[in-house]
């Protein structure tokens, strides 16, 4: 890039030029000027140029400077006549705005949509409009914008109702008939129509230019360099990497380069990569060129001349710059309407809009979408104009489509994308479709791209090129066009449109006609297919014309004349098309029963069948309409009724159902999943209701104009059961037949699908025109039967209705009539149940239900019928009668061919042979005779009205069958059967069925028309004999569940273990029998006895504990000091089970070691400081933790305990499976066994390590203990002597020189041996697990390599105890729980094994580096000069230091045989650290502002003396560093709320490595804690008294605290002290509307790509901070790995743990380091108490409190990683995802 250099001054050197400009005098010159477009062009032909393009990197902030001064300040002048600040202004006053509000979406932002008022789903409001609007209170729809488009609101066709919000409302005065020019001077229009016409054709020509290296005439700059561009251009076929590898080879650039070139190229839609001379650009290009070419078509490239690049940028920024002036005033924009749209000098269509848009496809990107907005804010915002370009925009439709269709950029860059604006305005597109002929253009345009066809003209998707599969994909556009123009219904037809849609509705019967038998298959015979035949891209068609072929029916179901013409085009269509097909059409006549009939030969088996029928079911469709609105008897002569061919229309669609009758069957299993797909398109609910519901119609229509004898005989032979029933003797026939055993299984299931098909033609009446139904009763019905199945949720209703084009179901109107909603609890969903009273439309043979659907819902509803002690037959339902033209439909039921087969598998079910007949088949058979009863009901009762009994189904079954056969009637069939043993479970409906059969035989005799029948009652003992056997059943069903559920509970591991230890299992799970437990604890302690035995199985420890609760509280419980509480020596015993080998173990100092399983993971939920950057692991010192907890370790645990032995076996079992599975598969697994991890055998809890289990420590305090004092100096002496002898082992060591001055002056106090190492009292089993958990402590709260030599290992351990108890401290607070007994079994557990191995954990490590740590912690207490850097009190967590020196203090201690005790020492450590945190917080917490004293009663008058006092003195050590107080009260309530956590932490720190029971006050909440508190630390109730007791002592302590320099900086400093008590962390507030968020994240731009939207915008749910996810753009290296900015985030914020808000998916994401994630289910709800994660149904959300903080509260008990790891086992396709990336 050598040019670089010396342009980079051109624009100083031009500066003096410029200076002198005078953009006045320039448009002064313009005024006198006789050809201004000359003028300009050469003002524009001199200046752009030396502005713009003048090196590689353009030079942004010139041009930005420049432009405006010299380009288009001298057009504002020209335009204005003044000062364009002020004639702008002027006009912006005059200005009566229209009321639409225009807004243009970003990315992202949030849009509402009203399901009630919205005219079509497109019409949207902004959030401000929305929230001014009326629809808020409506059923709204909330969407994120994809970018583009704009606010609907103030267009009163986009809106049914409210169409303006509130800053919308049209004043009274109407001004929007007024012409907006009215206001304007004619010299200012004159000039404005001068100005935009010359810049307006500029950037027209600009931007359409072709060529590389002129520019137009009169631009020709006046000097030309040697300068070009290399100029890479977008397209949609290489992908990123492909270019980035180009460009680095192309241009010798670096990687990263490459990438924001690439980058630049995607969004704008070009970039220059090289700018030089010809032949250095010309160079590039052939090289981009060459190594693009490969496989598709190259990369286009040009070179440019840099004066064409620069008017182009010019000619861009004009566009925005014609944008934004028009904003000042409407006339403006009708001017600059007007110029645009002015017919140009060739003649029609070229207006400069209308050559924009037809050199659409051949611009770039940017340029598109610059003049795209201006078309939005200009054209599209004008009324008028908005007319004529949508005129000018239809009569290019054919020539845009074909340019989109070939192009290859995205929709959204396409021009064509504009008409969803202009063909969803109803007005425009009626009068597009009168005047334009809009509707035939558009499915005419669709079909010329749709050329490919077979020899039938039908459309041929198999074996499709690449190419033609890209152009069936973007010709797909089209078909949403013609959706946007039908999508409102016309209220009122004239001729035109009459003529226009009829016109419209012949070509897309063309369309259909290509559909109609597309895609045909045969039936594979012998071999399977080789194969898979192409089936997509025919049902990809017919979902997208699904609701364009209803709205077709729609329009015309509103004008008569319309109906009736269509009814003939369809008709017309049809038999043409049935004409050409001539499969095997030989005639043939079929007779049965005395009935005959003529019909074709035809097998479906064996000849070819299509899926596809589009003409046949829109006819069907066509003819229900005729029948509602009852056209066909209004005006039959109209009608070509006589043309109609029954057997015709029902040719097709019976065959089709025939088909699918064989596949399920399995006679077209060699055909593969091809067909499986279709037929399952075909019944799903995205495709039904224009295909299988109209074939049934069709059927339907048919039939009931075919004698019903005929029509079954057909079926019959199109079922190919023909010749099954057709014999005389066919009942006994079948019998014999004797064939091949799948035959006649074949046979079975198709008889039953043949009788399904019967009961649906009858029995389905709910289309409106079918029966007489409205369509909110089908609706209502469809809704009853998914509800059959079970409750359900509304998403899953709405999943399973069909939607109209509105995407709506109508199930809001009808849904609480016929259900109950049920609201979620903290997990789940809101779901509605069914009435009971609706359980009455239960039709079992549901049209709409698979077989699975069915035998849900039978057995469901059977259930419910027992339960309510029922009879639990479920007989047809009664159903609404049947519209006119399908009335004779009902003669099906008694027709003497269904009678025939009725009787027939009867005969065949008396025997009981299997094979020959199937239970379904009898199912099906009896409920057609029940439908038939039930109709004959009806017909009963309403015969009163009208006279019309001839339906006697009773009489016809009475009667038997004629001579010669002579069989016996179907009624003495079901007697018969009555009492077969083998037919019990039909008992009860053949029942029902004689009963209804007597009921209506009495109502006939009686003629009077009785009630109907009741089916209930039948005999009582009956009744209790079938619960009985339902009650066993259903006890056997249980066992077998509660079985299948402990066997799941173990994992593949325990099953191992079970393996060797079979009877030891064996034993345990009939343990876990509650009929076998005894019954002693229950006495105890109210626990259920069955409970008991499950805890003692489960938590073992817990068993100790329920058994040893403090039982007295009349003596008073110490839990520290000389005079605590023992154990005695039972009560020490303790013994548990290994979960892996069921063996009891005791736990002993010298036994086997036993482990609990745990999890030790960093943490930042405590921390005060989330600013403070991680420490380095390797320098780190971790012995003063700071008070603001910044990062802590916590251990947690699931309670299971194993035998150490067993574990170690278990866990190498664990590392080699991994390891072989790793070999085999490189799969994941949710927890990383190279860094220890496992999974819990028990309960499968993510853990890392395990806890060994040790038995409370024998002490024993005889001697009389020295007091504080006393014990001080021995201390102190102690320490000395240590110090010396440490630092001379040290000199020692080093071999160094003698500089140990006074070393040997400290010899020790009496009884502390230095030389004596005291013996390790544990098993080595128990030692070897003290230092695994130890390691593993260090190892993950640093960071590090494990190092079990490091002096910080017990450091580590003794933080791990303290913050864990600090953390759960916390938790009780917050879940307001006392802070004894209220812990679940597995905390107690993991804290008393925690504090206990806290206190052993020295054992295992260097003696001499623990006592030197307990040197240091001391000499923080009690200030030693000479140990070096102590740190100051306000920087030391008073509670870790606390539990550090307890623990610490063993390896001190051990040296001594004075008799002193332990317990003394702890105690004494309490007080000094009391003290110390008094200091603390009285340094800390002193406030501002003191408020008014205030009187408190005589108790608390000595505390607030005592402290007032303290605090004074505080203040001669500190002087001004401390604020005057002379509130005692306000210090004592500063002090009091201050140490309480403290207080409550070391009570339970104590309590667990004591053991001392707590006293009942603190099992309790409420009054009392403080001194119950003081009371079992030990500690007098006035804390002060700590002080002044051991005043000598202390002052000098307190002088040493103070005179730390570190205090002083402290208080000065400007950073805000740790205050105390320390609140608990909240997760953020979140706003209580989810469309606050959005709009949020909208505005929210990637930190790293300056301005960009951000394509994932995430909640940190900790801090608040929004991140730019998973984008490449905002990766960034953590640890040598590219992490996402999610990643990243975590392991400053939340030491790897991060909860996080993805608020485009509205969806929570849990992260654990760099591997480990998962989805968790966001605290938003929609009114249906449903999440919507996707945001894919777009219902209101709303914050739901309790679910945020159960989030909340996984977060606090440190359980995310938990979360994360069941997940992750629950579904393991989380486990593949890279998480690093979020
Ligand atoms: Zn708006
Ligand atoms: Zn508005
Ligand atoms: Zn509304
Ligand atoms: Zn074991
Ligand atoms: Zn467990
Ligand atoms: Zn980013
Ligand atoms: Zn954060």
């Amino acid at each position: 890039m050598a040019a670089v250099e010396t342009d980079r001054d051109a624009p100083s050197a031009l500066c003096s030029e410029f200076l002198n400009f005078s953009a006045k005098d320039t448009a002064a010159k313009w005024l006198q000027v006789s050809n201004l477009p000359k003028e300009v062009y050469q003002h524009l032909a001199c200046y752009v140029p030396k502005i713009y393009c003048l090196g590689p990197n353009l030079n942004p902030q010139n041009e930005d400077l420049l432009a405006p001064l010299l380009l288009q300040s001298p057009l504002e002048w020209y335009l204005c006549g003044e000062e364009p600040s002020v004639g702008l202004a002027k006009l912006e006053q005059n200005n009566q705005p229209s009321q639409l509000c225009g807004h243009v979406f970003k990315v992202g932002e949030p849009t509402y949509s009203c399901r009630e008022c919205a005219a079509d789903p497109t019409c949207v409001l902004c959030m401000q409009c929305f929230l001014g609007s009326v629809h808020k209170e409506h059923r709204y729809r909330m969407t994120t914008s994809g970018g583009g488009g704009f606010c609907d609101c103030g267009d009163t066709e986009a809106w049914k109702k409210g169409p303006y919000c509130q800053k919308h409302e049209p004043n009274i005065s109407d001004s929007s008939q007024k012409d907006p020019l009215a206001n304007l001077s004619d010299e200012m229009i004159a000039r404005t129509y001068n100005v935009f016409s010359i810049i307006l054709k500029y950037a027209v020509d600009m931007l359409t230019w072709e060529k590389e290296d002129e520019l137009p005439e009169g631009l020709e700059p006046p000097a030309r360099g040697d300068t070009y561009y290399c100029m890479l251009f977008n397209d949609e076929v290489h992908t990123y990497e492909q270019v980035i590898y180009t460009l680095q080879k192309a241009v010798n650039c670096t990687q990263k380069e490459a990438v924001s070139f690439a980058t630049t190229v995607d969004r704008d839609g070009r970039k220059s990569v090289r700018f030089g001379d010809f032949q250095f650009c010309e160079q590039a290009k052939s090289v981009i060129v060459r190594n693009t070419s490969r496989q598709t078509k190259p990369l286009r490239v040009q070179v440019m001349h840099s004066s064409v690049v620069a008017h182009q940028c010019f000619a861009l920024k004009a566009l925005t710059w014609l944008g934004q002036i028009i904003r000042y005033s409407d006339a403006l924009r009708r001017i600059l309407c007007q110029v645009g749209l002015q017919r140009g000098p060739e003649g029609e269509n070229s207006s400069l809009v209308d050559t924009l848009m037809l050199c659409d496809s051949k611009m770039w990107k940017g340029a598109r979408n610059v003049y795209h907005q201006l078309f939005m804010s200009s054209l599209l915002m004008d009324t008028k104009y908005k007319k004529l370009f949508a005129i000018q925009f239809a009569k290019n439709y054919e020539r845009l489509q074909s340019d989109y269709v070939k192009d290859d950029h995205d929709r959204e860059f396409s021009v064509t994308d504009l008409s969803v604006q202009m063909f969803t305005v109803p007005s425009l597109a009626r009068m597009l479709i009168t005047e334009e002929n809009l509707m035939t253009t558009i499915i005419r345009t669709f079909m010329d791209h749709l050329r490919h066809r077979d020899l039938h003209g039908h459309f041929q998707f198999e074996r499709y090129t690449a190419q033609q599969a890209f152009k069936f994909r973007r010709v797909q556009s089209l078909i949403g066009d013609l959706k946007y123009v039908l999508i409102s219904r016309p209220t009122e037809w004239t001729d035109q449109l009459r003529e226009k849609y009829l016109e419209g509705f012949s070509a897309f019967l063309e369309l259909l006609k290509c559909m109609q038998g597309m895609d045909p298959v045969v039936r594979q015979v012998g071999q399977h297919i080789e194969m898979e035949p192409e089936w997509e891209a025919a049902f990809t068609l017919q979902m997208k014309l699904t609701h364009i072929i209803s709205m077709m029916q729609e329009w015309c179901s509103s004008d008569e004349r319309v109906l009736i013409e269509a009814y003939k085009k369809c008709l017309s269509a049809l038999t043409h098309c049935h004409s050409g097909f001539t499969d095997g059409e030989q005639p043939i006549t079929l007779s049965m029963c005395g009935h005959s009939v003529d019909t074709i030969r035809y097998c479906v088996s064996q000849e070819k069948v299509s899926i596809h029928l589009p003409l046949s079911r829109l006819l069907a469709g066509l003819h229900a309409l005729l029948s509602k609105t009852e056209v066909a008897y209004r005006f039959p002569e109209l009608l070509p009724l006589s043309e109609l061919s029954p057997p015709m229309l029902i040719e097709h669609p019976l065959r089709c159902l025939v088909l699918c009758a064989q596949v399920h069957a399995g006679m077209w299993r060699r055909n593969g999943f091809s067909l499986v797909n279709q037929i399952y398109y075909y019944h799903n609910v995205k495709c039904r209701v224009e295909m299988f519901d109209k074939d049934l119609s069709m059927l339907q229509a048919g039939a009931s104009m075919m004698d019903p004898n005929h029509f079954l005989m057909i079926m019959l032979s199109r079922f190919e059961l023909y010749h099954i029933f057709s014999s005389a003797d066919c009942r006994k026939r079948y019998n014999r037949e004797n064939a091949n055993k799948d035959v006649v299984q074949q046979n079975n299931t198709l008889i039953e699908e043949m009788l399904h098909l019967v009961i649906m033609i009858v029995g389905e009446r709910y289309t409106a025109g079918v029966g007489q139904v409205e369509c909110f009763d089908e609706i209502r019905r469809e809704i009853v039967h998914q509800l059959c199945i079970r409750p359900m949720a509304h998403s899953e209703l709405v999943k399973a209705l069909p939607e109209n084009e509105n995407k709506e179901t109508g199930m809001e109107r009808v849904i609480d009539s016929v259900a109950l909603f049920k609201k979620p609890g903290v997990t789940g969903k809101g779901l509605y149940k069914l009435r009971p009273e609706s359980a009455k439309m239960f039709n079992l043979y549901f049209h709409h239900y698979s077989r699975a659907d069915q035998s849900k819902a039978e057995e469901a509803q059977r259930k419910i019928k027992r339960q309510n002690g029922e009879d639990s037959v479920l007989p047809p339902p009664v159903l609404p009668r049947f519209c006119p033209l399908f009335a004779s439909l009902v003669n099906i039921l008694q027709c003497d061919v269904l009678l025939g087969i009725l009787g027939a598998v009867l005969q065949w079910a008396m025997e009981p042979s299997g094979g020959h007949w199937s239970e379904s088949m009898l199912q099906r058979v009896l409920h057609l005779i029940g439908m038939g009863l039930v109709e004959e009901q009806q017909h009963l009762l309403s015969s009163a009205e009208d006279n019309d009994t001839n339906f006697n189904f009773t009489l016809k079954i009475s009667r038997p069958g004629e001579a010669p056969a002579n069989t016996p009637s179907i009624l003495a069939l079901l007697e018969t059967l009555q009492n077969a043993p083998h037919l019990e479970v039909h008992k009860d409906m053949i029942r029902w069925i004689l009963k209804t059969v007597a009921n209506i035989k009495t109502t006939r005799e009686c003629t009077a028309s009785a009630p109907p029948s009741d089916s209930s009652g039948h005999s009582q003992e009956e009744t209790v004999r079938d619960k009985d056997k339902a009650e066993r059943k259903r006890k056997a069903e249980m066992a077998r569940l509660r079985r299948e559920k402990i066997m799941a509970q173990m994992s593949e591991m325990q099953r191992h273990f079970i393996n060797e230890n079979k009877e030891l299992f064996q034993q345990s799970l009939e343990e876990l029998d509650p009929s076998t437990s005894s019954t002693l604890e229950h006495r105890y302690t109210g626990i259920p006895p069955e409970k008991i035995k499950q805890i003692k199985h489960e938590f073992p420890l817990i068993s100790l504990f329920l058994l040893h609760s403090p039982s007295s509280c009349d003596s008073t419980l110490f839990c520290v000091g000389p005079r605590r509480w023992r154990a005695g020596g039972s009560d020490r015993r303790q013994v548990v089970t290994c979960i892996l080998c069921q063996e009891e173990q005791e736990i002993r100092i010298d036994g086997k070691a036993m482990v609990l399983a745990a999890f030790v993971q960093r943490s930042t939920v405590m921390s005060k400081n989330r600013k403070r950057p991680p420490h380095n692991p390797d320098k780190y010192d971790p012995l003063f933790m700071h008070p603001d907890l910044s990062f802590g370790t916590h251990t947690g645990s699931c309670g299971h305990i194993m035998h150490s032995h067993c574990w170690q076996r278990y866990f190498e079992a664990v590392q080699a499976k991994e390891q072989r599975r790793q070999q085999r598969l490189r799969v994941h697994t949710s927890y990383d066994v190279e860094n220890g991890e496992f999974l819990c055998p028990l309960c499968e809890c993510l853990s890392n390590t395990v806890i060994p289990l040790l038995p409370l420590t024998k002490t024993s305090c005889s001697s009389e203990q020295p007091d504080l004092s006393q014990w001080l100096n021995i201390t102190s002496l102690q320490m000395k002597a240590l110090l010396s002898a440490h630092r001379k082992a040290k000199a020692a060591d080093a071999d160094g020189v003698d500089d140990m001055d006074g070393v040997n002056d400290c010899p020790p106090p009496d009884g502390f041996k230095l030389d004596y190492t005291p013996k390790n009292p544990y098993s080595s089993t128990i030692k070897e697990m003290l230092t695994t958990f130890g390691t593993a402590t260090y190892k993950v709260g640093l960071k590090v390599h494990p190092n079990e030599q490091d002096p910080r290992v017990p450091i580590m351990c003794w933080g791990s105890c303290a913050y864990t108890i600090q953390s759960i401290e916390r938790l009780l607070v917050d879940e307001e729980k006392p802070l004894f007994g209220s812990l679940p079994c597995r905390q107690d557990d993991c804290l008393s094994s925690l504090t206990r191995f806290g206190s052993a954990c020295w054992t295992v490590s260097s003696h001499a580096t623990v006592q030197n740590h307990f040197i240091r912690l001391l000499a923080a207490l009690v200030p030693d000069p000479r140990v070096e850097n102590t740190p100051c009190i306000l920087d030391i967590d008073m509670f870790h230091l606390l539990v550090s020196l307890v623990l610490s203090h063993p390896a001190v201690f051990s040296l001594d045989s004075s008799g002193l005790s332990a317990d003394t020492a702890q105690l004494y450590f309490l007080h000094l650290v009391t003290v110390a945190h008094i200091v603390q917080i009285l340094l800390s917490s002193v406030p501002e502002e003191v408020q008014m004293e205030q009187e408190s009663g005589g108790a608390e008058r000595e505390e607030e003396e005592k402290v007032c006092m303290f605090y004074n003195t505080l203040r001669t050590h500190l002087g001004s560093g401390l604020r005057e107080v002379d509130s005692g009260w306000h210090l004592w309530c500063c002090v009091k709320a201050g140490i309480l956590p403290y207080l409550r932490a070391a009570a339970l720190f104590f309590h667990y490595l004591n053991g001392a029971p707590a006293p009942p006050e603190l099992h309790t909440l409420g009054v009392g804690e403080w001194e119950a508190l003081c009371g079992y630390l030990c500690l007098p109730s006035n804390l002060l008294q700590l002080f002044y007791n051991n005043r000598e002592l202390m002052e000098p302590v307190l002088h040493g605290w103070c005179s730390h320099p570190g205090v002083l900086q402290g208080l000065q400093s400007s950073v805000a002290l740790i205050r105390f008590p320390r609140e608990s962390n909240h997760l953020i507030e979140l706003p209580g509307d989810y469309s606050a968020l959005i709009n949020q994240a909208s505005s929210f731009t990637c930190p790293k790509s300056g301005g960009d939207k951000s394509r994932a915008p995430t909640l940190c749910l900790v801090c608040g901070a929004m991140l730019c996810s998973q984008s490449y753009c905002c990766q960034s290296e953590l640890e040598g790995v590219d992490v996402g900015a999610c990643t990243a985030h975590t392991f400053a914020c939340g030491a790897g743990v991060g909860i996080f808000l993805r608020v485009r998916e509205s969806q929570v994401l849990f992260l654990a380091g760099k591997t480990k994630g998962c989805f968790y289910a966001p605290p938003y709800l929609d009114d249906y108490g449903e999440t919507d994660q996707g945001l894919r149904r777009g219902n209101p959300l709303h914050l739901c409190q309790e679910r945020y903080r159960k989030i909340q509260k996984l977060w606090r008990q440190h359980s995310i990683t938990e979360e994360i790891g069941h997940a992750q086992e629950a579904n393991q396709t989380l486990v593949g995802i890279d998480w690093q990336h979020l």
